[in-house]
Parts: structure tokens; C-alpha cells; sequence
């Protein structure tokens, strides 16, 4: 890392809490090593378990091969489908095709999948409130029959709907996406389809929503505010977001401490630091450790929630197992 010579200053540094990896991120990495433990090298992944580089180059390392499409898996060896989840066609190709599957779907993002496959079998059309492209989204659309989940991203997207307002219609949201816009979206679609039905609020998951509320303490109180995420990681990239509408002076997101944004910090006199559910703590820790080598730090973590949520990893089913038995 090449970290600039300077005379060490004080910087405030307020920590959000909760940030960091969530209870599904960790457990879709636990299923990949475990996989790798049970099976041996080569587990083959099907798109990024989790979207960090750190986390799949380190796996990458002990053995996991990441792919695109199943059709780059050999016969008979593990397949772990990502914590976003997957399509029926991609699970049905999996069954038809006898590959042992690990599901490292998040059981929130499942619970999503159920939703939409309840309302698609009663009859209602859905409405997906999502971000178009995103793995997440592509696996909650593909739950049902195409054409019978009609994705949108704002109020603007509501109003070009063509549902016809006196039916039921139902709605389902992407796990990871900002608490106040949704609610927009959904008090929209309230307004549009007074028959709307749907999860309480929204099916945004306890860990974007508890980031979230950290990052909104601390944004008034700080300079700049740093998002340790990636790129396509959905939820840090909302944390960067809400940063910026509710009062940090400015937001940025980074991968490593090698993106730390030196010129800038030299400006600074406080701030914030969190990380999207997919980036592990270490990163955190990597970031403070090189401010150190540049600040005398003074950090002070300020927390919104306890978390305690954990999910118990899946059934792993022998190699070459029938595709009955072959997800959970
Ligand atoms: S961000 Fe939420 S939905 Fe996504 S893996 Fe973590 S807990 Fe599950």
C-alpha cells in the first residue's frame, strides 16, 4: 500500500454500527467453504456468492470456481448458488442436469421467492420494486411465468403500469434497497391500486435497514463518509446514497484502503466510516489501520442496533445425488 508521507493530525472517526457483513453473507461464505471442506476442489459458484473481490479472490484461492451459467459446470461436481438467489429455470436446469446444488440463497431472498410464487399461483399480478439487472432481481422475476412480474424502480415507473386498478394487485421489493424511496414507490402503488397487497412495509431485510439508520446518525456529523463496498453491491451503494440526502458533506465508496481518497481526507476534520452487508470487518480494520499510519484517530463508534440474527446453513447432499434431492 502506498501511503503518503505527512505529519500525523487528528481526524474524528465515527464507526457506524451495525455495518459489515450480514447474518446471509456470512453464511453464504461459510456453505462455499464448507462445500470445499466436504467435497474437495473444485466447487464450482454459480455468479459471486457474495458481491465483494475480497471474499471470491479468497475463496478462489482454497478452491471455488466461479462461473456465469451452469452450463460451464462438469457433470456431477457441487454447484452453490449465490446468497441473491436464482431462477426456477436455473434450479430446474440444475435437477434436469443431476448436479449436486448447495443453496446459499438468503433465506430473506427466499422468503421474497415465496411470496411471489404465492401471489403468481392465487392469480394476483406483481409488482417487483427492484433495480433492473441486479442478481437479486433477476432470481425474484424468475419465480414466475415471464410477463407475470412487472418490475419498477419509482413512483414515475408506477404510473406507466397498466394494471387495471380494481384488481388485487400484489407487491414484493429487492431486499437491499433505500428505506424512504421505497416507501415512495409503495405509497404510490397504494395510491394507484387501493386493493394493493403485500409485506407490511416492505421486504427490505433487517441488515440493510439497521446500515441505513447508522449511516443517517451519523451523516449530519461528519465531512465525508466513507462506504468500504463494491461496486455491485446493491446495499452499499444505497448507504452511499443516504449518506448524501441526509446531511454527510460528502459520500464516497470504496473497495480497499488502497481507494482511500487521501487529497480529501487532508480537508477533513471528521468522518464516517461503514460497510455495505457483503464487505467482511477485516476491511474495515485495514482501512483504519492505514489512517493510523497518517492521523492520530479518534473513533468513535456509534451504534443504532444489536444484531443477533444468524441462519443455519442448508442441507449438503452427497455427489451425484438425484434431483429431487438435490436443493433445498
Ligand atoms: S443483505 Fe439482507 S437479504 Fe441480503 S444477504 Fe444480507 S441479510 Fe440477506
Amino acid at each position: 500500500m502506498n501511503i503518503p508521507s505527512a505529519p500525523r493530525r487528528p481526524l474524528t472517526v465515527l464507526l457506524a454500527a451495525p455495518r459489515g457483513s450480514c447474518a446471509g453473507v456470512e453464511r453464504a461464505i461459510a456453505i462455499v467453504e464448507e462445500a470445499l471442506r466436504r467435497y474437495g476442489p473444485p466447487v464450482y459458484v454459480r455468479h459471486e456468492i457474495v458481491h465483494n473481490r475480497y471474499v471470491v479472490d479468497r475463496l478462489k484461492r482454497q478452491g471455488a470456481v466461479f462461473v456465469d451459467e451452469l452450463d460451464a459446470v462438469p457433470d456431477g461436481r457441487p454447484v452453490v448458488f449465490s446468497a441473491h438467489g436464482v431462477a426456477e429455470t436455473v434450479r430446474q436446469e440444475a435437477g434436469r442436469r443431476r448436479l449436486p446444488v448447495v443453496d446459499a440463497t438468503c433465506p430473506l431472498v427466499a422468503k421474497v421467492h415465496r411470496a411471489v410464487d404465492r401471489h403468481v399461483r392465487a392469480g394476483r399480478p406483481v409488482v417487483l420494486i427492484g433495480h433492473d439487472g441486479h442478481a437479486e432481481v433477476v432470481g425474484t422475476l424468475g419465480q414466475a411465468p415471464p410477463g407475470a412480474v412487472h418490475l419498477v424502480e419509482s413512483p414515475a415507473d408506477v404510473d406507466r403500469l397498466t394494471l387495471p386498478a380494481d384488481r388485487t394487485i400484489a407487491y414484493a421489493t429487492q431486499t437491499t434497497l433505500a428505506v424512504e424511496e421505497t416507501a415512495a414507490v409503495v405509497t404510490r402503488l397504494q395510491q394507484r391500486f387501493p386493493l394493493l397487497t403485500g409485506p407490511a412495509r416492505d421486504d427490505i431485510c433487517y441488515a440493510t435497514s439497521n446500515r441505513q439508520a447508522a449511516v443517517k446518525a451519523i451523516a449530519p456529523r461528519v465531512d465525508l463518509l466513507l462506504v468500504v463496498g463494491a461496486p455491485n453491491s446493491s446495499n452499499s451503494n444505497r448507504l452511499v446514497e443516504v449518506a448524501r440526502t441526509t446531511g454527510a458533506g460528502d459520500a464516497r465508496l470504496i473497495e480497499r484502503a488502497h481507494d482511500l481518497p487521501w487529497d480529501r481526507l487532508e480537508t477533513i476534520a471528521s468522518l464516517g466510516l461503514t460497510a455495505g452487508a457483503s464487505a467482511p470487518e477485516l476491511l474495515v480494520q485495514e482501512v483504519l489501520d492505514a489512517l493510523r499510519l497518517r492521523f492520530t484517530l479518534d473513533v468513535r463508534t456509534v451504534r443504532l442496533a444489536e444484531e443477533t440474527q444468524s441462519f443455519r446453513l442448508p442441507r449438503f447432499p452427497p455427489l451425484f445425488a438425484a434431483p429431487d434431492q438435490a436443493a433445498e
